[in-house]
């Protein structure tokens, strides 16, 4: 099967100000793939997903989507071009419901009919979401709150999928919950995945291949089963002594 580059970073350089966050950031996605990003806190995950998505805009650095400059346009921009970012904290509306908030979510498809087919979608996917319909988002667990967000985000239909810790806060049975439906993304619609996990052990699980940052760089990379077989992995992100 031939690959297809769905995504470049090549020495990304990101700044908060004077605080060099991406100290330059080399990495590849393909179409089809899951790709996990995994690291400790202040590793410069979250930065990544945000350089990528056009909240930032890299100070140096190429980066592309879809064989085109992405570097600096503008986030609703490249979301048109099918890239969706479901961000750390799921922000969903909470005074809306949740169906609102996903036709919120479909907001740039213009056809209606096409926009209640994705909402049934999203049910399909998350079955607690058609329950709970017209629930105000403030209101959800903190698990529904993060489905929701991940069917808000699917609303657009993207082929690129970003998540940032889709796990986070949750309990068990939804963690599992979700990289299920991680998988059945991409299984089952080809969805490309780029999976930002303090969650190592999982995201190593359901990825083709991971990148480890460190201190705003890439330390590793390669493999996910390779990467989760690494010493210093295991050490530093996988809980082994
Ligand atoms: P975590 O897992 O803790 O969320 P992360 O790997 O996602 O970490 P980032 O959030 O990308 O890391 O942060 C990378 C660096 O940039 C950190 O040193 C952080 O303090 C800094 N940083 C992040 N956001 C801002 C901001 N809004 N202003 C200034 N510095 C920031």
């Amino acid at each position: 099967p031939t690959t297809t580059e769905m995504l470049n970073l090549t020495d990304v350089h990101s700044y908060y100000g004077h605080i060099h966050a991406l100290k330059g950031i080399s990495m590849t996605v393909n179409e089809g793939e899951i790709v996990a990003l995994i690291g400790g806190n202040g590793a410069g995950k979250t930065t990544t997903l945000r350089t990528i998505s056009g909240m930032m805009k890299p100070k140096h650095g190429t980066l592309t989507y879809m064989g085109q400059n992405a570097a600096g346009i503008p986030a609703h921009i490249i979301m048109g071009r099918g890239m969706s970012h479901v961000p750390e904290g799921r922000r969903i509306f909470k005074d809306l419901t949740v169906r609102e908030n996903l036709e919120v979510g479909g907001y740039t498809v213009t056809d209606k009919a096409v926009i209640e087919q994705r909402i049934q979608e999203g049910f399909g996917f998350f079955p607690r979401l058609k329950e709970r319909e017209n629930q105000l988002g403030g209101t959800m667990s903190g698990g529904e709150q993060q489905m929701l967000a991940i069917a808000r985000a699917l609303m657009v239909n993207p082929k690129l999928l970003l998540l940032d810790e889709p796990s986070m806060g949750l309990s068990p049975l939804f963690v599992e919950a979700i990289f299920d439906i991680i998988v059945k993304l991409n299984k089952e619609r080809g969805m490309t995945i780029l999976l930002v996990e303090q969650n190592a052990n999982m995201a190593l699980e359901v990825a083709h291949r991971a990148y480890v940052m460190q201190t705003g760089e890439i330390k590793l990379s390669g493999k996910a089963s390779d990467i989760a077989q690494d010493e210093s992995v295991r050490k530093a992100y996988l809980g082994d002594e």
